[in-house]
Order: structure tokens, then sequence, then C-alpha cells
């Protein structure tokens, strides 16, 4: 029988980590660690080795359409595709950063949400049938839409919006941004909070264009992994990281033919409403 894959992005520290590691112990298969740095990969590879755990590991950088096209060409050539894909890597500027807000919309808006589509558009046609793809999301998206204004928002919230509509109103958040005027229009004051919705979108968007997919059973889910205690949150966060994979993995790893997930969120393996 052919191999079983999981795939995680970002998964050199943090709660992609610790999502590999959750999936090294319950995954029936071979486990992807990714990192864009192939050194920071390589020893987080080494540190999970020494907990008797074997991830593989392959470079992938979100933003780089070539390192994308070459996880997806390795994928094809040697297994024929995939299983599962976490959708985990992204990025978040301090709040004492200096940067601009316009340069922050835009650089984040690039990784976390038009990194993670791009990903999805080079993986998701490999998905094997039973497959789980998990984008991680954010409690922070659902504040940023609530701060929004409603007509902006019912938008994101639409049963009908297109991948192009959605690529369109995040694109108009950027210009935005660029031109200082984006909270007069209505779009909240957090470029990690848009990309975060951004990615709640997709998953919607990406869920319904299954429905017409010959592929069986295959769920397409977003999470919030809660409050957790990484580099990105400063450490602030309450949760360890392996406490946040937790509901990434049990996502990743439904049995086949799970009810009542497609295309929903959630959060501490419950169903979290946006
Ligand atoms: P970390 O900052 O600790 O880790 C982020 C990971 O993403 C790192 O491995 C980083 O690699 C990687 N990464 C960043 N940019 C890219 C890129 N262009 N290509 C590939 N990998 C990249 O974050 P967390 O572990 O806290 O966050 C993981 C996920 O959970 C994120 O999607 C985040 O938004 C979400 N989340 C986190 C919360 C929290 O409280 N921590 C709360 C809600 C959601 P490198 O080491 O090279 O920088």
């Amino acid at each position: 029988m052919a191999s079983r894959i999981a795939v995680v992005t970002g998964s050199n520290k943090g709660i992609g980590f610790a999502i590999v590691r959750a999936l090294c112990k319950e995954f029936d298969g071979y486990v992807y660690l990714t990192a864009r740095d192939e050194e920071r990969g390589k020893k987080a590879v080494e540190d999970l080795e020494k907990e008797g755990l074997h991830p593989k590991f392959h470079q992938l950088d979100i933003t780089n359409q070539k390192s994308i096209d070459n996880l997806q060409k390795y994928l094809k050539d040697k297994y024929g595709g995939l299983d599962v894909l976490v959708n985990n890597a992204a990025i978040a500027y301090k709040k004492k950063d200096a940067a601009s807000f316009a340069e922050q919309a835009e650089v984040t808006i690039a990784c976390n949400f038009t990194g993670t589509l791009d990903v999805c558009k080079a993986l998701l046609p490999l998905i094997k049938p039973h497959g789980r793809v998990v984008n991680l999301a954010s409690f922070v998206g659902k504040r940023s839409l609530d701060g929004m204004r409603d007509d902006l928002s019912s938008k994101f919230k639409s049963p009908s919006l297109t991948e192009a509509e959605l690529v369109s109103l995040l694109e108009e958040f950027v210009v935005a941004a660029k031109a200082g005027t984006h909270t007069e229009i209505g779009y909240p004051n957090t470029a990690y909070g848009m990309s975060k919705v951004g990615v709640m979108a997709l998953t919607g968007v990406q869920a319904r264009d299954l429905k017409n997919d010959p592929r069986e059973d295959i769920l397409i889910m977003a999470c919030c992994p809660g409050h957790v205690d990484t580099d990105m949150s400063s450490h602030q966060g309450t949760k360890t990281p392996d406490e946040g994979a937790e509901t990434p993995a049990y996502l990743a790893l439904l049995p086949p033919n799970s009810n009542g997930f497609q295309g929903e969120m959630f959060q501490d393996k419950k169903l979290y409403q946006w």
C-alpha cells in the first residue's frame, strides 16, 4: 500500500513543531516537518529524533513560488500526492516594530494569506481521498471581523464568496493601508487580524469548491490553537505549544467520513462560530 503523507508548514518551532510531534506519535505514515530555513528545519528534526520520533524534512518557504513548486513536484513524484496538509506557517509583527502599517499590511497579507493560498493551489490538487487540510486561523480573526464595518464583514462571511472576490478584498485592504484610509473605509487596524480573516474565509471557499470535486471525503477546516506560549505571542500565551497543537492534530487525524467538519472552524476541538 502507498505510504501516507502529512505535511506541516512552518514547523521548525512553536505550534507547528508541536503538531509534527503529535502527528509523529499518531499519524499512520510519514510526517514532513517543513521550514523556510533548512538549517533551522534540520535542527528541529534532530530535536524530535532525540525524543525517539522520526519526522522527515523538506524545505518550504510559503512566500516563494519556486520553493512551493519544488515541494509539490517532490510529493507528486515520490508519493503521488499527500494525505494531510497543515497550513501553520505565519508571521506577526511585534507591537513595538518600527515598520509602517502600510509595510506590515503588505508583508503580513503576502505571507499569512497569499502564501497559504499559494501552498493550497499547489498541494490541494494532490490531496488523496480521505485527506485532511487544516488552516491555522485565530481568535484575532474573529475579533477583526467583529470590528469591521457590517457590510464589509458580510462580504467575508458570504456563503457565495469566491476565491477571486476574497483575494480582491484583501488587495483592497492593503491598498487602503498604504493610503492610510483602511479604518475610514471600515477595516480594522490590524494586519495580522486581516490575514487571519482571509484564512478563515478561504477555508469556507475551499470547502465549497470541493463539493464539485470527484475525490472522496476530503475535509478542509480552520482552527484557532488558543493563546499559546510561542515566539509569536512573545511567550504571553497560557497554553503550551503541545496544548496548542491538540486541535490542529485532532482535525488532521479525523477518521474517514467524519460529519460536521467541512469548512468549519474549531477551537478546543469544538465548533467555533464566526
Ligand atoms: P511562531 O512564530 O512561533 O512560529 C511560526 C512558524 O512559521 C516558524 O516556524 C516560522 O519560521 C514559520 N514561518 C514564518 N514565515 C514563513 C514562511 N514564509 N515560510 C515558511 N515558514 C514560515 O508562531 P506560532 O507557533 O505561535 O504560530 C503558529 C500558527 O498558529 C500561526 O499560523 C499563528 O498565526 C497561529 N496562532 C498562534 C497563536 C498563538 O497564541 N501563538 C494564536 C492563534 C493563532 P522561522 O523560524 O523561519 O521564522
